[in-house]
């Protein structure tokens, strides 16, 4: 019984010594990102859709999400914020082939 609670215990120490790496981690991504990028979205004419056909997931300047890219909101290198991979600026830059 008195096991039972030390590996509970333990394991609960683990996750909590865990969070703030991991916090600590996704907040250096997001400063990362935002410190790079210069422009904001009104300058850029950002939106939320593609135009034209062309959409941020296929710009040069965009920075995909780790996790599930093709939805997930990643960054841009010149736009600060929170970028869509369908939205699109005027900087839009198509990537090389
Ligand atoms: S289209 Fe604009 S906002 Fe989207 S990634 Fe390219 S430069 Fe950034």
């Amino acid at each position: 019984m008195n096991d039972d609670k030390t590996i509970s215990r333990g394991g609960m120490i683990q996750k909590l010594a865990l969070a703030p790496i991991m916090i600590g981690a996704l907040a250096a991504l997001h400063t990362d990102a935002d410190a790079a990028a210069t422009t904001d979205q009104k300058t850029a004419a950002y939106v939320t859709h593609p135009v034209g056909g062309k959409q941020c997931s296929a710009c040069a300047l965009y920075i995909p999400a780790k996790t599930n890219p093709a939805k997930s909101p990643g960054a841009c290198k010149l736009v600060k914020g929170t970028i869509l991979p369908n939205g699109w600026c005027k900087f839009f830059s198509p990537k090389a082939h």
